[in-house]
C-alpha cells in the first residue's frame, strides 16, 4: 500500500459473516482487489443464526442470487414476522408481522384511524388488518407479485447457517475470492501507525494485507484482541448472556414465521426448516442454572431432538469502535445482540453495505472511520433499544421479568414509550432499522397502550371511517386468501430446478 490505496483486502474468520462479505467484496469488487479469507476448521463456526428479517432479500438480489436456487441450497423457508407468545402475560400471543398495516391517509398513519375507531367499538382487532399476520396465522405464502398479489409483502427467510455459508463461500470462490485454511497465532501491527500489517498462521504462513475485515466471531480477534477496541456492555438491559441450541425433527404445518417464547428466565425459539426445526433458549444464567435451561428447552420441542444442545454464551454490547485504522468488525466481532427480532445477519449486511460505500477506491481517510462508526453506533443502539422494549414492557411474575419491568431504561427508549403512550405517535430517525409499523406492534403486543391518538383522525365522519377500515380489513384478508399453504409452496418452489 504504498500510495496508500486498499488493494488487497484479508478476512479473519469464515462464518456467515465472512462469507456475506467475500461474496460481497468479490461481487462488487472484484480484480484489481485481491480478497483473501482465512478460516480454520479447527475452531469451526458458532453455526446458529437461521432467521432473518426482510432486509436479506436485498443483500441476496445484489449478488444476483436466484430465491429458488437459495432456497434449495439451504433448505430455506419463507418468514412473515415473528409470533411472540407470553411476553405479555402467560397465554398471550401477538405478531410482529413484516409489512405494512392498512395505509396511511392524508398526513397520518393507519394507526391513528384504527385507535379512533378501537376507542369508539368499531374496530377488528389491528392485525387484522395485516395481510402477512393474516397469513402467517393460517400457514400461509406466495411471493408478491404472483397470484396477483399486491407488491407491497415483506417477506423474509429461515435458513440453515452453515448451509448459507458454504452457498457463499463457492459464490465467492467462483468470483476470485481465495480461502486460507489455518489458525491465526498472531497479529502484526504497524509501528507508525498501529494498523494491522498480518496475521500469522500457526503453521508460520504470514498473510499481509491493506485492510482487514474481522468476521472472527465471538473472540474479535483483529478488534477486540489486537487493536484493544473496548466494549459496551448492554447487559443491564440485556441480561440474558447465555443460549442453548438443538434441532428438532421437522412437524406441519410448515410456519412462515418464527416463533419466541417467553419462559421463566428467558426465551424460546423457533425456526422451521425444510429439514429440521432450529430451536434455541436465550436465557439468564443468573435466574436458572445450565441443566433446567436444558430440560425447559427440551420439553418445548415440537419434535424428536436431532442432537445433544449446544452451550453458548455471550455479553450483549458492541465494540466500541467497528472501524478502527485498516481494521472493520462485522458479525459477532462487533458485538452481539440477541437474536429476538433476527437482526445479527442484517447487521453484517448493513456494515458490509457501509464499508463499500467508504472504503474502495483510494487510501483510507480518518473521517470514515468516524463515519462508519458513527452510523453503527446508532443502528446498534436503536436495535437495543428495540429489544429492551420487548423485556421492559413485559407482563410476567418470574424474577427476571420483574426485574426488567423495574429496571431503568435508555433515555431514547423513554422518549419513545412516551411519545406512543401520549398519543400514538411513532417516529422512524436516521440508522433505524425498525419501521413505525414494527414499533407498532411491539408496544400494543407487549400491552403499552396510547391515551389517544391523532385529532386528524377525528376528521372521519364515522361511515367513512368505517368504510376506511372495513376496505383495509378486506384487502388484507383478501391477499392472505390468496396465498397458499406454506409448506406447499415451498415444495413447489424447490422442485422446480
Ligand atoms: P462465527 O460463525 O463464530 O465465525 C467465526 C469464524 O472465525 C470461523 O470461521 C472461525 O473458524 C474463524 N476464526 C476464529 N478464530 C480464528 C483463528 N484464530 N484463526 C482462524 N480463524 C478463526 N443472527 C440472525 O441474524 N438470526 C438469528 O436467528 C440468530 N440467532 C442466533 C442465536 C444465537 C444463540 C447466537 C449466539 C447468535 C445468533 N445469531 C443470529 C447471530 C449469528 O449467528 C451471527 O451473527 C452469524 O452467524 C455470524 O457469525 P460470525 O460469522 O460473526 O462468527
Amino acid at each position: 500500500m504504498a500510495d496508500g490505496a486498499v488493494r488487497s483486502i484479508v478476512i479473519v474468520g469464515g462464518g456467515t459473516a465472512g462469507w456475506m462479505a467475500a461474496a460481497a467484496f468479490a461481487r462488487f469488487l472484484g480484480p484489481p482487489f485481491d480478497i483473501r479469507l482465512v478460516e480454520s476448521d479447527e475452531i469451526g463456526t458458532v453455526g446458529v443464526g437461521e432467521a432473518t428479517i426482510p432486509q436479506i432479500r436485498l443483500f441476496n438480489d445484489g449478488l444476483g442470487i436466484d430465491e429458488d436456487e437459495f432456497l434449495r441450497a439451504t433448505q430455506g423457508t419463507f418468514k412473515l414476522g415473528i409470533a411472540f407468545d407470553g411476553w405479555r402475560a402467560p397465554g398471550q400471543s401477538y405478531i410482529h408481522a413484516f409489512g405494512s398495516i392498512g395505509r396511511p391517509l392524508g398526513l397520518i398513519a393507519f394507526h391513528h384511524y384504527w385507535l379512533r375507531a378501537r376507542a369508539e367499538g368499531a374496530a377488528e382487532g389491528l392485525w387484522d388488518y395485516s395481510p402477512s399476520a393474516l397469513a402467517a396465522n393460517a400457514n400461509r405464502f406466495a411471493r408478491p407479485n404472483e397470484s396477483g398479489l399486491p407488491s407491497g409483502i415483506a417477506y423474509a427467510f429461515h435458513f440453515d447457517a452453515s448451509l448459507y455459508a458454504a452457498y457463499l463461500r463457492s459464490y465467492a470462490e467462483a468470483r476470485g475470492a481465495r480461502r486460507i485454511e489455518g489458525r491465526i497465532a498472531d497479529v502484526a501491527r504497524r509501528g507508525e501507525d498501529g494498523f494491522v500489517e498480518a496475521v500469522t498462521l500457526a503453521g508460520g504462513q504470514r498473510i499481509e494485507g491493506d485492510f482487514f475485515v474481522d468476521c472472527s466471531g465471538f473472540r474479535s480477534l483483529l478488534l477486540g484482541e489486537a487493536l484493544e477496541t473496548g466494549f459496551e456492555d448492554w447487559s443491564r438491559w440485556l441480561p440474558c448472556d447465555r443460549a442453548l441450541a438443538v434441532p428438532c425433527a421437522p412437524v406441519r404445518p410448515l410456519t412462515p414465521c418464527t416463533r419466541a417464547t417467553a419462559k421463566a428466565a428467558g426465551w424460546q425459539w423457533r425456526i422451521p426448516l425444510q429439514h429440521r426445526t432450529g430451536n434455541g433458549y436465550v436465557y439468564s444464567s443468573r435466574h436458572v442454572s445450565d441443566d433446567e435451561a436444558e430440560a425447559t428447552l427440551l420439553a418445548g420441542l415440537d419434535g424428536e431432538a436431532l442432537a445433544e444442545p449446544r452451550r453458548l454464551r455471550f455479553v450483549a454490547g458492541r465494540r466500541r469502535e467497528a472501524w478502527r485504522g485498516n481494521c472493520v468488525a462485522l458479525g459477532l466481532a462487533a458485538g452481539f445482540l440477541e437474536p429476538l427480532e433476527s437482526t445479527s445477519i442484517h447487521l453484517v449486511q448493513a456494515g458490509i453495505a457501509r464499508l463499500l460505500q467508504l472504503l474502495p477506491g483510494g487510501a483510507i481517510d480518518p473521517s470514515y472511520a468516524a463515519e462508519f462508526n458513527r452510523q453503527t453506533a446508532r443502528e446498534w443502539e436503536s436495535i437495543r433499544d428495540f429489544l429492551i422494549l420487548h423485556y421492559h414492557a413485559n407482563g410476567r411474575d418470574e424474577p427476571l421479568w420483574r426485574a426488567c419491568r423495574e429496571m431503568e431504561i435508555p433515555a431514547s427508549l423513554t422518549e419513545k414509550i412516551a411519545l406512543f403512550r401520549a398519543g400514538g405517535r411513532i417516529f422512524r430517525t436516521e440508522e433505524e432499522l425498525f419501521t413505525e409499523v414494527g414499533w407498532l406492534q411491539v408496544m400494543l403486543g407487549q400491552g403499552i397502550d396510547p391515551v389517544s391518538y391523532h385529532p386528524l383522525a377525528d376528521r372521519l365522519a364515522p361511515e367513512q371511517l368505517r368504510e376506511f377500515l372495513s376496505l383495509a380489513s378486506s384487502h388484507a384478508g383478501h391477499v392472505a386468501g390468496r396465498m397458499v399453504d406454506h409448506a406447499d409452496y415451498v415444495a413447489q418452489r424447490c422442485a422446480a430446478a
